[in-house]
């Protein structure tokens, strides 16, 4: 991978899972990176790390939004990590649910590029990694209707930047995980009722025998925020799931 030595990296939802194994891998390729969610109290286990600084962000807002990256000033890579994954089918969901995965899932992608690009331009490069899923426009997955919607709208939304600064030096590509042991698996895991029988199902759906780890995902990120000849598209990183 490419040395990231004197890049500033934005990570949201960076307090567990993916997010927070990408923070330690951006700081380990040598970039400062700026660490962001609502829960402070996780994120507090980042402060003091080489290259870590922490900043409570909640992404739904536009206000608390661009103030952060006021603050921040220059960013080389964003990676917009956050997300949620809401259980069911069509006729199953909420309207509110909708609503939600919409603005957590897209909008809030929106508001964090529509901070930073503005600044990327300006000095003629940048990097933005979004975070879609298998789930959505690789592979229609059962009972995810929300998330497969939105996260469809995420490569939708990661293509179009994409095309539009191409030639500007902006590249956006999109994260297609699988299943990803995480903090939030375990409690949909536990929420199932039978734990092992969740687990089992879980890897059954994964070819390559297990789930992925949240550094194999983060890895990907680091390489998609050095690269410099791939743009506008979506990576599956998925155990063979979509194949
Ligand atoms: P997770 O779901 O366990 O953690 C999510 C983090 O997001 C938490 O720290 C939470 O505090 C933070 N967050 C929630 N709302 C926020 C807000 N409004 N502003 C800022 N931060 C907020 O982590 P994960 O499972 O690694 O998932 C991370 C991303 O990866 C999500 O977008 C998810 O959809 C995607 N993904 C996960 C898997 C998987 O199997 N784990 C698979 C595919 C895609």
């Amino acid at each position: 991978a490419h040395s990231l030595d004197g890049k500033t990296v934005v990570v949201t939802a960076a307090a567990q899972g993916i997010g927070r194994a990408s923070v330690l891998a951006f700081a380990a390729a040598g970039a400062t990176v700026h660490a962001t969610d609502i829960n402070e109290a996780a994120l507090a286990e980042l402060n003091g790390q080489k290259g870590i600084v922490t900043r409570k962000l909640d992404v739904l807002s536009d206000d608390a939004v661009k103030a952060a990256f006021a603050e921040i000033g220059r960013v080389d890579a964003l990676f917009n990590c956050a997300g949620f994954v809401h259980s069911g089918s069509i006729l199953e969901m909420k309207d509110e649910d909708l609503d939600f995965a919409f603005n957590l899932n897209v909008r809030a992608m929106i508001r964090t590029i529509r901070a930073v690009l503005p600044g990327m331009l300006e000095r003629g490069g940048g990097a933005i990694i979004n975070m879609a899923s298998v789930a959505g426009a690789p592979k229609g997955v059962p009972n995810r209707f929300a998330y497969g919607v939105t996260k469809a709208a995420v490569i939708g939304l990661t293509k179009s930047i994409a095309a539009d600064y191409v030639a500007r030096g902006i590249r956006c590509n999109a994260i297609c995980p699988g299943t990803v042991e995480s903090p939030s698996l375990e409690s949909r895991m536990r929420a199932q009722g039978d734990y092992e029988a969740a687990r089992a199902a879980f890897i059954s759906r994964q070819p390559m025998g297990r789930l992925g780890t949240a550094e194999e995902i983060a890895d990907l990120a680091v390489y998609l925020a050095g690269a410099t000849y791939t743009t506008g598209q979506a990576y599956n990183i998925d155990g063979g799931w979509s194949i």
